[in-house]
């Protein structure tokens, strides 16, 4: 019998700013709970937050810690699969709900691919992502990188 896969702990983020965003982070979570080999083991509170590097409505936000068996560019795919078929969610919409779903941190794995980077290269710079990451993993965020996005307006929800 092969030895099964060790576990690793990694941290995605979740946005949404159309349509009903509080809906497609809930179907996000319900996605990663019903992806083999992730389990979901925390998510923040839902963070009302300005655009950062766009205009529009403002996002919700989150952060989920999961337990995985799957490799880094496998949990990667499951992610843009789940973002995929919340675009295809709901076809009579006029305008279709965006879904965000990125890979911030996979263990403490250094990842530099065409299409992964692991840490994610831009949570440094974002508040929607330190301040939900602080709440369910602290020791992962410093008070020097939550002081350095102290300026960003992010409000928590219920
Ligand atoms: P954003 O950087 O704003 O999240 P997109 O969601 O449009 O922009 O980017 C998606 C692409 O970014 C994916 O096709 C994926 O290959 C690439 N990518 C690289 N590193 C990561 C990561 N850590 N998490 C998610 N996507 C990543
Ligand atoms: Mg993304």
């Amino acid at each position: 019998m092969p030895a099964p896969r060790a576990e690793v702990t990694a941290h995605v983020a979740l946005g949404a700013n159309l349509g009903d965003a509080r809906e497609a982070l809930r179907e996000a979570i319900a996605a990663l709970e019903a992806t083999p080999g992730v389990r979901v083991r925390l998510v923040s509170s839902l963070y009302r937050t300005a655009p950062v590097d766009s205009s529009g409505p403002d996002y919700l936000n989150a952060v989920a810690e999961v337990a995985t068996t799957l490799t880094a560019p496998a949990l990667l795919d499951a992610l843009l699969a789940i973002e995929q078929a919340a675009g295809r969610e709901r076809p009579y919409r006029n305008a279709p709900r965006t879904l965000d779903l990125d890979l911030l941190l996979y263990g403490e794995a250094r990842i530099d691919s065409p299409r992964l980077t692991v840490p994610h290269p831009r949570m440094g710079e974002r508040a929607f992502v330190l301040v939900p990451l602080a709440e369910i993993a602290p020791p992962l965020v410093s008070p020097e990188a939550l002081r350095a996005v102290a300026g960003q307006r992010i409000e928590k929800r219920d």
